[in-house]
């Protein structure tokens, strides 16, 4: 009969605790490896085929290797901006062929123009998809900028000829890392963070969570075909302190010029890992509980919980779990 105490869960009530598992689990390495960081996560789910949270994609895994190329192999294969350019401020009586006239000279894959659910109209903005980035280099000559944006003058029709807004994303603002010190736990400093906009730069990611105390890295997360931002990043702090602030926070309200928007903050969960607890292969969660704020497998944090005579069933945290919906995320603030 179960008593509570199976699936090994024996063996962290006589000292397999979170800290021997910092230091000697799987995972143990990470933290003594100063270099583990996000670059390391997806070197890691690239070498083990363990697709995390978010698939770590080729390009991705690639750009984070980046570094161990030589600088004239870099120059050439490092893409520097996305093949998807935002195009914002279109006139209301625009119409699909007058963007595509306006394309003319550039060689484009398609416009992706979204239109409003409620009444079918068209957005204010699209997307551009160019063949290559020498393209959306060529696009992007001759722009001009006003405070820190970049418009284009565009004709919509004989007479009419307006200023375009438009936003390439370059993917040095992927990036962002610290200048010095090294995360102290890596494994219990990653973050995942959701509804990230997708102008958003690793930087001012980076400055935003740095009222939770010190972070050593944030890394937006690139669509494979495009390099266009999904909308979702990693970010590594320097404190297992400043992380559990940030678990504890859940929300971040992140303002830039140009947005804000109130941004999901969750710990990193990969699709299956090691259980501190238990130190068995599992797919893991994570109490939100400000009591809690641990890693665990399903078993142990029923267990846990159980014995501990805590209910806090409603603070699990899983891969996909949402605190908002969508709509109350994108709300003004
Ligand atoms: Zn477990
Ligand atoms: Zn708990």
């Amino acid at each position: 009969m179960d008593d509570g105490f199976s699936h090994g869960f024996r063996r962290f009530l006589s000292g397999f605790d979170q800290d021997f598992f910092n230091n000697n689990g799987i995972f143990g390495f990470l933290k003594k490896d100063p270099l583990f960081s996000c670059k390391a996560l997806g070197n890691l789910s690239k070498a083990s085929s363990v697709s995390s949270i978010v698939s770590i994609d080729s390009y991705a895994a690639g750009y984070w290797d980046s570094g161990f190329e030589s600088t004239s192999e870099k120059s050439l294969t490092t893409p520097v901006v996305s093949r998807r350019v935002f195009l914002g401020g279109l006139p209301k009586d625009c119409a699909l062929h007058n963007i595509h006239s306006n394309l003319r000279g550039y060689n484009f894959t398609h416009v992706d123009w979204p239109s409003r659910k409620s009444n079918n109209r068209m957005m204010g903005y699209c997307f551009v998809e160019f063949v290559d980035e020498q393209e959306v280099l060529k696009f992007v000559e001759g722009a001009s900028e006003i405070g820190g944006r970049w418009f284009k003058s565009m004709r919509f029709s004989r007479r009419k000829e307006m200023e375009i807004e438009i936003r390439p994303f370059f993917l040095t603002n992927a990036e962002w890392e610290a200048d010095d010190g090294y995360p102290e736990d890596s494994f219990n400093s990653t973050i995942f963070l959701g509804g990230v906009p997708r102008d958003a730069t690793a930087k001012q990611l980076a400055d935003a969570l740095s009222v939770y105390g010190p972070v050593f890295q944030v890394s937006i997360q690139l669509e494979t075909r495009t390099h266009y931002p999904k909308g979702v990043a990693i970010a590594v702090f320097k404190k297992k302190e400043c992380f559990k602030r940030a678990m504890s926070a859940k929300l971040l309200l992140f303002g830039a010029p140009g947005f804000r928007r109130r941004i999901e903050m969750k710990p990193f969960i990969d699709k299956s890992g090691v259980c501190p607890m238990c130190l068995e292969f599992s797919s893991m969660v994570f109490c939100g509980h400000i009591d809690c704020l641990n890693y665990s497998c399903n078993e142990c944090y029923r267990i846990y919980h159980e014995i501990t005579q805590n209910d806090h069933s409603n603070d699990c945290i899983g891969r996909g779990t949402f605190y908002t919906s969508f709509s109350d995320r994108s709300r003004r603030f």
